[in-house]
């Protein structure tokens, strides 16, 4: 191919280059659980690493490569491995990748079953420091000898504060320590990790990938940067067999996708599959939607703090403006005292109550009483959640239906 082609045409066409039978348009769902062989060999082959092929479906599937090499395309990576959910992503990368006795530096403001399942590597031996990420400072404080993984995200939910993410790929390539990007906010569309210098990027498929709400699914892709020969935790036997740059892949594929289990299934793979074709639509709309939304309840009475990184007030404006397509759909807003946030969100008719992220539809969350109820008052004081703070994930509704809807729920004599 001459020229490289463009974000959604490399989507749109990617299946038709895997040749599915009969010029199908899409890669079929295939539903064997096994593969059958005519020779032994050629099966040998497959389970020696000296062949592509398959031989059992929960470490390889034909819809499920489709849709990774498509993730793999969008990232700019070199391979993709794809799991049952976001979460079983970043569990399999940890299984696979890290020992007691390693050290993992960690955002303070990751995800909650992140942070959660981070705590319960900890329990077995792990040691995590949990920094503020926004300034690398804090990161290069917890460096110690046993570093092996620096762990963040582009956007936090709720926070929206963003990693300095450019500074942190610098000091880890310096290391040589793992740098591992949580790219589900922001997405392949809006930002590629691996232009920081990320070695791993994880998303949830689950979110502006799939878009659409009907489907769970994960991914880790590996973007060619890190050096995994000099990882300590990489196996001898997989020494032995692997080629370096694929030695990272190919113990996640093995020690955390057919060991641990977390294996996507063909049908989920699908559906991820074609709503990634509109993902550069849908976040086009989204990213504007969400810019009316934030400025519009900025000034809405009523409202006493929005945080969204497309508003010049937004702690990291500037880095957004400067590595990121869009600012993406997520924000969060405190309500003023005098306003019942439980109230105001059963007033909303169109935003839907909802504790997902990334859907087509708009969703709204209180996060002091869900998400983050078990943390109670005290912690979330600390954690700068405010008990008042609602998270708005924009979808992709014709904007002035949201306006409206926010609006009449607020219901003060304007
Ligand atoms: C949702 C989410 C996950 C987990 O993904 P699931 O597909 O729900 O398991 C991980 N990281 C971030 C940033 C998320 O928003």
């Amino acid at each position: 191919m001459s020229k490289k082609r463009g974000f959604t045409s490399a989507i749109l066409h990617s299946d038709r280059n895997l040749n599915p039978e009969f010029g199908a348009l899409h890669q079929p769902i295939h539903t064997s659980v096994t593969w059958g062989y005519e020779n032994v060999s050629g099966l040998l082959d497959v389970f020696q690493n000296k062949a592509r092929g398959y031989a059992y479906s929960r470490q390889g599937n034909p819809t499920v490569t489709a849709l990774e090499y498509k993730i793999t395309q969008m990232e700019q990576g070199i391979a993709t491995v794809a799991f049952s959910t976001g979460m079983a992503a970043i569990t399999s990368v940890m299984l696979a990748l890290v020992k007691a006795g390693d050290h993992i530096i960690a955002s303070k403001y990751l995800f909650g079953n992140t942070r959660n399942i981070l705590h319960t590597f900890s329990d077995m031996g792990i040691e995590i420091s949990y920094v503020d990420a926004t300034a690398i400072g804090n990161v290069t404080t917890a460096y110690k000898e046993n570093t092996r993984i620096v762990f963040v995200e582009t956007i936090a939910n709720p926070g929206t504060q963003i990693a300095d993410l450019e500074r942190i790929g610098t000091f880890c390539r310096e290391k040589s320590v793992l740098y591992i990007v949580d790219n589900t906010m922001s997405s392949p569309y809006l930002f590629r990790p691996a232009i920081v210098g990320a070695g791993l990027v994880i998303n949830s498929l689950t979110k502006y990938i799939g878009g659409h709400g009907d489907a769970l699914g994960g991914s880790v892709t590996d973007t060619g940067l890190f050096c995994w020969s000099e990882y300590s935790n990489i196996t001898e036997v997989m020494r032995q067999q692997i080629k370096p740059e694929l030695l990272g892949i190919t113990q996640i594929r093995k020690k955390g996708l057919r060991d641990g289990g977390g294996t996507l299934s063909p049908e989920a793979a699908h559906s991820i599959s074609v709503g990634s074709e509109t993902i550069a639509l849908r976040l086009d709309r989204i990213c504007d939607n969400a810019m009316h939304v934030a400025e519009f309840l900025q000034k809405l009475p009523g409202v006493k703090k929005v945080n969204y990184p497309g508003l010049t007030d937004h702690a990291q404006h500037k880095l957004a403006s400067a590595l990121f397509k869009g600012y993406g759909g997520l924000m969060s807003f405190v309500l003023d005292d005098k306003i019942d946030i439980l109230g105001f969100l059963d007033r909303l008719n169109l935003i839907i109550k909802s504790s997902n992220l990334g859907d087509n539809r708009t969703l709204a969350i209180p996060v002091a009483q869900t998400i983050f109820y078990e943390l109670g008052v005290e912690r979330r004081a600390e954690m700068g959640i405010d008990e008042s703070l609602i998270r708005l994930s924009v979808g992709i509704e014709d904007c002035q239906d949201l306006l409206d809807d926010l609006q009449q729920a607020m219901q003060l004599k304007l």
